[in-house]
């Protein structure tokens, strides 16, 4: 997840790895649809040259989407937030800790089934 500053606040931006023209090492795209203050769209187009010099091109509104259509076809992945990944390792572990919680309960009725047989009788 990316951030494009805007009306002196950081807001959430899209985040894509483009595929780097001829003198570039790497390009990433921050795509800010709609600021939710002065609700400009911004596109902001990171480049890495292979000197590892950053340049960042920057458009609003029009020229924003005019930028994004251009690139959209260079896209290569959308960057994923990192806090989503530990989300989805704390689901895991709540799911094998529920799968630890059913094991104990098995074992328990396992027991308890002895009762139950003296009851049918
Ligand atoms: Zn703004």
């Amino acid at each position: 997840m990316g951030y494009i500053h805007c009306c002196a606040g950081l807001r959430r931006s899209k985040s894509y790895s483009v595929e780097p023209e001829g003198n570039y090492l790497s390009a990433q795209l921050d795509y800010l649809e709609e600021c939710p203050v002065c609700g400009h769209t911004v596109a902001q187009l990171t480049r890495v040259d292979l000197d590892n010099k950053v340049s960042i091109y920057r458009k609003i509104n029009e020229k924003a989407k005019k930028m994004f259509e251009k690139l959209k076809n260079s896209i290569l992945f959308e960057k994923k937030p990192e806090c989503r990944n530990s989300k989805m390792y704390s689901g895991f572990y709540l799911y094998y800790n529920e799968y630890g919680v059913k094991k104990k309960c098995y074992s328990n009725l396992s027991s308890l089934k002895i009762g139950l047989f003296e009851n049918g009788d």
